[in-house]
């Protein structure tokens, strides 16, 4: 044994340990989108995890959107990435904010996110409580339109209906089509009208982009135009990056700490209230 090796218990190898373990089983996150159609959400989505979950997507003309009812769509994929499997499930929310009158339109999707933890506090009381399938969605993206002064009525509602449910990530769908200062304007109102205080950095501004266009000599994923190419990756063009960071590669547990330990223990504590 060397020297540092006998002072040494070995309970510092505990974090590997639990690596070695976590690894092993793999992880999965469920990631939900909202806002109305066209604004971007399958292109972001995409972009952010670099696969097509969007291949029989069935788009509606505008007749036979007038009647249409929000739906609730899951896209599951693996992904993989250095040896780390991620079970990525997108919970799509097609015909949100599209009809004449939205009034209520958040309703099938607070329902949907009550399902899962009606479904899992079931499953959790149950006797085989070690293979639950845990379909609770993690985080909400949710997009808001670049053309509005605002936010729309319809937008207000929905966070207010489902912040306590769900994290809440609020988004400027293609912020290619503003400047900087109207980028501003809008971040603040959203800000000014959120009812819970959201993530420092949001409402976070993006670009989605399934195409490569050559920039300066280099590939990169972006929009061309007759003007120039807006990259989707770029800093100085928007906050696509920031989203991935917080999304992904820094705040992906956290993201399902918070809807186990609050939105779910919310959930249970008013489900156990009521039955006793
Ligand atoms: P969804 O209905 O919200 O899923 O929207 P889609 O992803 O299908 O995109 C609708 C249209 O908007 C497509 O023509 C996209 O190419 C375009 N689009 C997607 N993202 C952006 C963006 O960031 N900026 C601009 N200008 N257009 C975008």
């Amino acid at each position: 044994l060397q020297d540092h090796e006998k002072q040494y218990v070995g309970f510092a190898t505990l974090p590997n340990q639990v690596h070695r373990k976590s690894v092993k089983k793999g992880f999965d996150f469920t990631l939900m989108v909202a806002g109305e159609s066209g604004l971007g959400k399958s292109t972001l989505v995409n972009s952010l995890f670099l696969t097509d979950l969007y291949k029989d997507r069935k788009l509606l003309n505008a007749e036979e959107r007038i009647n249409q009812t929000v739906e609730i769509v899951k896209h599951t994929v693996d992904i993989e990435e250095k040896g780390v499997k991620l079970k990525l499930t997108i919970v799509d929310t097609p015909g949100f904010g599209d009809a004449v009158n939205n009034t209520e339109c958040w309703k099938p999707i607070t329902d949907y996110i009550d399902q899962q933890f009606e479904q899992y506090f079931r499953d959790e009381s149950g006797l085989n409580r070690k293979n639950i399938q845990d379909n609770r969605v993690h985080c909400c993206l949710y997009f808001i339109s670049p053309f509005g002064h605002g936010l729309r009525p319809v937008d207000v509602e929905f966070m207010k209906a489902l912040h306590e449910k769900v994290n809440i990530v609020p988004l400027i769908a293609k912020a290619d089509c503003l400047i900087p200062s109207e980028i501003r304007k809008l971040k603040e109102r959203v800000r000014c009208s959120f009812p819970a205080g959201p993530h420092l950095a949001a409402p976070f501004a993006v670009i989605g982009s399934n195409t490569v266009v050559e920039a300066k000599g280099q590939r990169v994923r972006g929009r061309l135009y007759p003007w120039g190419i807006v990259e989707v990756e770029n800093q100085a063009h928007c906050d696509f990056v920031k989203l991935r960071n917080m999304l992904i590669r820094t705040h992906m547990h956290d993201l399902k700490d918070v809807t186990c330990d609050v939105h779910y223990e919310n959930y249970r504590a008013q489900c156990i209230q009521q039955m006793t």
